[in-house]
Formats: C-alpha cells, structure tokens, sequence
C-alpha cells in the first residue's frame, strides 16, 4: 500500500504518514488536499511527498477524503515550499501557508455560482401549454415556461421577474422535469468593465532588439533556468521588453509571472499590462476580496490565464507550465518578507525558476549588490540598456553645496537659492516640479551645520545614533558608546542638529516661498489610502498640481511628462543609516528619483541639496556611474564579509525581561557556536539598533561569511525544536535585509 507523507496546519514541522486507500490512490498525488484523522478530530493536510516505507512503528492510519481537487498544489511548488523551509529556517507549515492563498487554503471560499434554467423540450413545452393555457391561463406554470421558450438560457432570479411569478411552480416544472436547471461556476470579476484600448507592441529600439534576441535565445533552451539581469536606466524601455517577451512566452505556450513591488502596482500598471493581454492576465493585488483572490487562484490553477502580475505573493501562482518569470524593480526591499518565512521573491524567483527551468528576467535602473555580482561571477547574464527611449537625455543633474548657503545667512536654509529660482521658472512655464525628502531611517545623527561633519564612529565608519534621553552617541555596529557632542568636534561651531527635517515642514515652507503654486504633499501621514494616492497623482498627472512633494512613495516607476524639475532637499540622510547598505540605498534612491524627470519632450534638470558635495555616492550618481560605484562600495563590502562578499544571517531575541531576552540570548549563542566554520564572523549578542519595541527588549547575533549552510541547518533545529523560556521569542532571518 502506498504511504503519503501528510504536512497538517500545526506549527509541528513535521510530516505524518497515513495510507492511501486504494479507492483514492489514482486520486492522491504530491500537492493534493486531503482530510486525515489526527488525534480525535479530522484536520485538512497537504501531501508532501509519496512512497512506500514509513519509520512510524504503530499502525498507520488512512487518509479520510480527498478535499475539493481544485486545491492541489503542482509538485514543483511543494518542492520549492520544502527549499524554502529549509533556507529560511521555517516550519514546512509556515512554507505550504506561503504556497496558497488564505482564501483557497481556508476552505471556507467556495465557487460562486448561478443556477440557469432552460426548456427541456420545446415541442412537449408547446404541447403542454395549449393543453393547460386554455383551462388556467393565469397559472404560474404557464408564465415560466413561455419566459423560457423566449430565452435560451436564464437565471432564476430574470425568470421569477420576467414571468411575474414565486419559486413554487418552478419546483413543480422541475419535477415534471419540463424545466432544466444547469449550475454554473461564475467568476467574481475584479476589473472595472470600463474598455481598455487595446495596445501594440511597439517597434523595439536596437537595444531592446538586442535584449530581446537574448531573452529569446534562452526561452529557446527549456532544459535548463537561466536568470538575467536587465539594467536599464530609467525610461529605457524595459517594460515594453518585458511585454514583448511575455507575448514570445506565450506564443510558445508557456506562462508568466510578473512581480512588481506593492506600491508599484497602480492601476496606471496594470492597465499596460491588460491593454496588450486583456483576459489573459490574472492580477492579484491586495485589494482584492477573498472571493475574487480565490477565483484568480483557480482561473491561474485551471490553466485558463497564462500571465500573472501582483507583488511578492503572485510568484507563487499555480502554473504548470511557466515559462518566464520577471521580477521589475528587482533591487526593491518590499520583496522580502518581514515575517516568517522571511523568504526574499526575487531569489526564491530564481530557485523557481531553476526548478521548472525557466527563464527569469531582474529589471532595474539601480540593481542590487547580489545581483549584479552574480553577473560577475557568471551566475546571472547581463544586458544593459544605456539610452532613453527617443533618445531623450538623462535629466542633468547639479550638485547643490548647503555649507555655502549656511555661511551666507548663519543658518541652514530648506531650499537653496539655486533650487527657490528653478522653481520659479518651471511655475513660469507651466512645467512641474517634484520636491523629494528621504525621511528615511528612525535614527538621528549628529550634523554640524557650518561645517557639514558628522559623527561617525572609527572603528565602523557608520554615524553614531543619537540618544536623546540618555544624551549619548552610540554606534550599533560595534557597540561604541560616547557622551553626545555639546559643539562640533571638527569646527568648534555650536550649530550642530541632532535631528532631521521632515515633509511637513517642506510643504509649510514651500507655501510660503511659492504663494502662489498650487502643492500637494505625499507621504504616509497624507496619503491613507490607495484611492488617496491615486486621487493625488491623477490631478498631478492633470496639470492641477505645480508642485508634488514627498518621500520614496513618489520615486518609484511614475511616469509624468510635465514633470521637468526634480529637488533632492537632503541627499545626506540616508547615508548615514547604520546600515551597510546605506551607501547602496542612497544611490538608489538619487537615482529614481532623478528618473522622474524629463521623461516627456523638454529635458530634465535635478538638483541635489547636500552638506557633503564630494561624497563617492553623490558623485557617481550624479554622472550615472553605476559601476564605479559597485566596484568602489564593494571594496568596504569585501573587507567585512558583507553581502554580497558573503551571506548574512541575523538571530533575534525578543522578550519583555531584559535580562531573560539576553541571557536567552547568550545561551542560543553557545549552543550553535560550535557549528560555526573558522571562516564565519560572528557577533556576539548585543541589544538590537532598535533597543526596545513594543516594550519588548531586542537582542541579536549575527552571522556573516562564506560556509553557512552547515550552521544555517543547526539554527534550524534550534529554533524549531530548541527550549527555551516561553515568554521569549526568537527568529531568524537569512539574507537579511536590514540590521534594525
Ligand atoms: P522603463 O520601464 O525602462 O522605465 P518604459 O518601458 O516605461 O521604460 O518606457 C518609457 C516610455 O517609452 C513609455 O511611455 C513607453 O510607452 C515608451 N516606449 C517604450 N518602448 C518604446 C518603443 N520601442 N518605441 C516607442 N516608445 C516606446
Ligand atoms: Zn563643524
Ligand atoms: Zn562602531
């Protein structure tokens, strides 16, 4: 008898043998849904795998039934659910969550159908109603079944309405079986049904014949994966490449998977999308209701879309035959996942991909480290897009220096002179402005504000943190403690800020420099909801709005012709965030939002506010040297063994006892120490950046090098399978993308 290995919804990790019945064993397969007795009750599981010996030395039970058979999910899927678990530290339950939808996983949705009524035979119905019209002729019977002589096929509720009648002679006409009833499945459409005018592919530019001769070559070769990374700058034309090898996709008959970042998935994108495809495409947004998402899961298992587009989630889209998956953006953090499984798409895209051999697509203006080494290291293919679509220019881009402006009115002003009159002339010519402020990073640095120095510890070259309550400056790399600066160390000034500024006050300065502009503020305190951020860029994109200020919420992917004017305010605070990842970041960021501009007809002009005009990543930004600069910052990256040098992995403690959290701490620490390989970097427990949230106390160690997987498996164990005190928690997070 055959034996499935049954994963049920306990945190437990751990599969359970069962017997198939033979009257199921046809049925049963790796990824099915089935009900198996546990203990004294009947609990749904997901079958992980299928043999024929079991290491369980009592009787086995059987599997009970078989849930609905829409809910299978494909092997390879179960597969990757098993690598994930296994790479990021999670339960195998947490990674089956993660392969479905709560709605399809649940149970609880169900189809929504409509029940549809027709005439079984029109001639005995003909018949029939000469027969009885003349005795009774305001008889129920009778309205129902000239109704349905007129229509084919009707619903219940056109039936009862049309024929004026209750449900009663309805049963009747069934049981006499004059009347047909048909129950069909129909889907809960998400759209608006307003027409979208279709779209042609556009004739490609050289380089997107070029990058699309390549994409082609390895969808030609379905024995293996393959990834390439597509860097192009801003307005390139990536899209309509990805549109275009989608198309090739399908024409070959197989599907596709587009991730973009959450805030990324705007009506504006997924109307280019449906334009080119129309039904072909499911999208899964968050907005969606349970039953829509179920139905879109089941239109995608069934096989009757072929393309996916939606954020992190829809990489897990049931497909059978994918082909391609393309992952826009690929240097967004939102791809990872802040809880458990902490898994990062864009990666576990690749591992997919190497799974049902397919082709992945990276798409980015400013790729990430990891990315970009693996096309040194020959795991990745690159191809590069260097010219604007048009050949529009990259907007110029001037490096503003605020020291001179604070020497000139003893203190620091917002807006530059240079910046107040850039302003002007685009309100003069009708032309947009964006106003950008990266109020990013919770931490407050020590800034002098005649001199631009800042605080940074030696031993780490990252800024202290400023503590207010305890008027210290700590370094949360190192642990380095001092006395908080009364004047600047550098020029004696005693004008030096432990604090930024935010949008807020931008937007209240620029209405009273530019009195008559018409401004609109974005951030996540004015912007609530979706529908209030799309309300707002749609009077941008109208022209009611001069001037749009705001936060990374408007860097990304906004395409707006009039828009020819983009002011960096403070270019220097995501610098220095105690990250690693500062520098990366801050490029990133100067990038996109640069990118902004000068996307329609007249080109764009950038201007970047800094306290630090000859800093490396302001620099190469500002001349679009991606290079460079990934060569330069590598170096650092190289010296400490931080990704992509080496992978990362970060273990926290959370408890509300400062002393139980620590101590949890240190004894986990011992435990796996011994796992580790001499070359690994370890760090010691040490409070978190973030000391204290939510009133609980943060410890964390950390991990960094080459050879990991051996530890990683032990941290595994330990974490799943480990005591320790109830009341603290502990996880684990592989390839971490920040240190807070
Ligand atoms: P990216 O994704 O690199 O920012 P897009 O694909 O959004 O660039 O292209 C920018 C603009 O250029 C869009 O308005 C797009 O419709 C247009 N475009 C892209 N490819 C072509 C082409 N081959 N011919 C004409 N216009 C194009
Ligand atoms: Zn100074
Ligand atoms: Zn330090």
């Amino acid at each position: 008898m055959k034996i499935a290995k049954v994963i049920i919804d306990l945190s437990l990790d751990k599969g359970f043998d069962y017997y198939i019945p033979d009257n199921l064993s046809s049925q049963v397969h790796v990824g099915s849904q089935v009900n198996v007795p546990f203990g004294r009750s009947m609990r749904h599981g997901y079958v992980l795998a299928i043999g024929t010996h079991t290491s369980y030395n009592k009787v086995l039970k059987s599997i009970a039934s078989l849930c609905e058979k829409h809910t299978k999910i494909p092997e390879p899927l179960v597969k990757l659910g098993e690598w994930m678990a296994d790479y990021y530290c999670c339960s195998q339950e947490q990674a089956v969550r993660t392969l479905l939808p709560r709605a399809v996983r649940s149970g609880k949705v169900k189809h929504k159908t409509l029940k549809l009524y027709s005439i079984t035979d029109s001639a005995e119905t003909e018949k029939f109603i000469i027969e009885h019209g003349e005795k009774k002729p305001s008889q129920g019977q009778i309205a129902i079944l000239r109704t349905l002589l007129i229509h084919q096929q009707v619903s219940q509720d056109q039936l009862l309405a049309e024929a004026g009648v209750t449900a009663s002679p309805l049963k009747t006409l069934l049981s006499k079986k004059l009347v047909t009833m048909e129950e069909v499945v129909v889907r809960r459409n998400p759209y608006d049904s307003a027409r979208i005018m279709a779209s042609e592919p556009q004739e490609p530019t050289a380089e997107q014949q070029a990058a699309l001769e390549q994409i082609y070559e390895k969808l030609n070769q379905p024995e293996k994966g393959h990834t390439i990374l597509l860097h192009g700058v801003t307005s390139s034309g990536k899209t309509e490449v990805y549109l275009q090898a989608i198309a090739k996709a399908m024409k070959m008959g197989r599907d596709s998977i587009v991730l973009v970042p959450e805030i990324s998935l705007t009506p504006q994108t997924v109307r280019r999308f449906r334009a080119r495809f129309g039904d072909m495409i499911s999208v899964l947004h968050s907005r969606l209701t349970e039953g829509e998402r179920f139905d879109e899961w089941t239109r995608v298992s069934e096989g009757k879309v072929q393309i996916a587009v939606g954020a992190r989630s829809a990489l897990f889209a049931p497909f059978r035959n994918l082909g391609l998956i393309i992952v826009d953006e690929e240097h967004e953090n939102s791809y990872k996942q802040g809880e458990a499984p902490r898994y990062h798409a864009r990666d576990v895209a690749v591992v997919r991909a190497h799974f049902e051999k397919c082709v992945v697509i990276l798409g980015s203006a400013t790729p990430s480290f990891e990315s970009y080494a693996n096309t040194i290291n020959g795991k990745y293919s690159l191809i590069e897009m260097n010219k604007r679509i048009d050949d529009r220019l990259l907007p110029t881009m001037k490096v503003v220096d605020m020291r001179l402006g604070s020497q000139e009115t003893g203190k620091a002003s917002i807006f530059s002179k240079i910046l107040v009159d850039a302003v002007y002339d685009r309100l003069y010519k009708g032309e947009q402005t964006i106003l950008f402020l990266n109020r990013r990073g919770f931490a407050r640095q020590m800034l002098c504000e005649q001199c631009g120095y800042v605080a940074e510890c030696p031993n780490c070259s990252i800024p202290y943190t400023y503590h207010k309550k305890r008027e210290t400056l700590t370094c949360h790399l190192c642990g380095d403690v001092i006395k908080a600066h009364l004047t600047c160390p550098a020029c004696k000034s005693p004008e030096i800020r432990y604090s930024g500024i935010g949008t807020e006050k931008i937007e209240s300065m620029a209405r009273a420099v530019f009195k008559d502009a018409r401004i609109i503020r974005m951030d996540s305190d004015t912007m609530h909801s979706a529908a209030s951020y799309e309300t707002a860029l749609d009077s941008f994109r109208r022209g009611e709005i001069d001037i749009l200020i705001g936060t990374q919420m408007i860097a990304k992917g906004l395409h707006f012709p009039k828009v020819t004017l983009v002011g960096i305010i403070n270019a220097d605070q995501s610098m220095y965030i105690p990250d690693f990842r500062a520098p990366e970041r801050t490029f990133q960021l100067l990038t996109q939002v640069a990118g902004r501009a000068g996307r329609g007809d007249i080109s764009g002009e950038v201007l970047i506010q800094t306290f630090n005009p000859s800093n490396d990543t302001i620099r190469y930004a500002t001349h679009n040297d991606y290079k460079t600069f990934y060569e330069d910052d590598m170096e650092v990256r190289k010296m400490l063994s931080y990704p992509p040098e080496g992978h990362l992995i970060t273990i926290h403690f959370r408890g509300e006892d400062q002393n139980a959290a620590c101590a949890c701490a240190y004894d986990f620490f011992e435990r796996i120490r011994p796992a580790c390989h001499p070359e690994v970097i370890v760090t010691e427990p040490e409070p978190a950046p973030i000391e204290r949230i939510k009133k609980k106390w943060r410890y964390m160690i950390m991990f960094r090098g080459p050879r990991l997987k051996y530890l990683r498996q032990k941290i595994r164990h330990e974490v799943l399978h480990g005591k320790r005190p109830k009341d603290i928690d502990i996880y684990v997070d592989v390839d971490a993308i920040s240190l807070m």
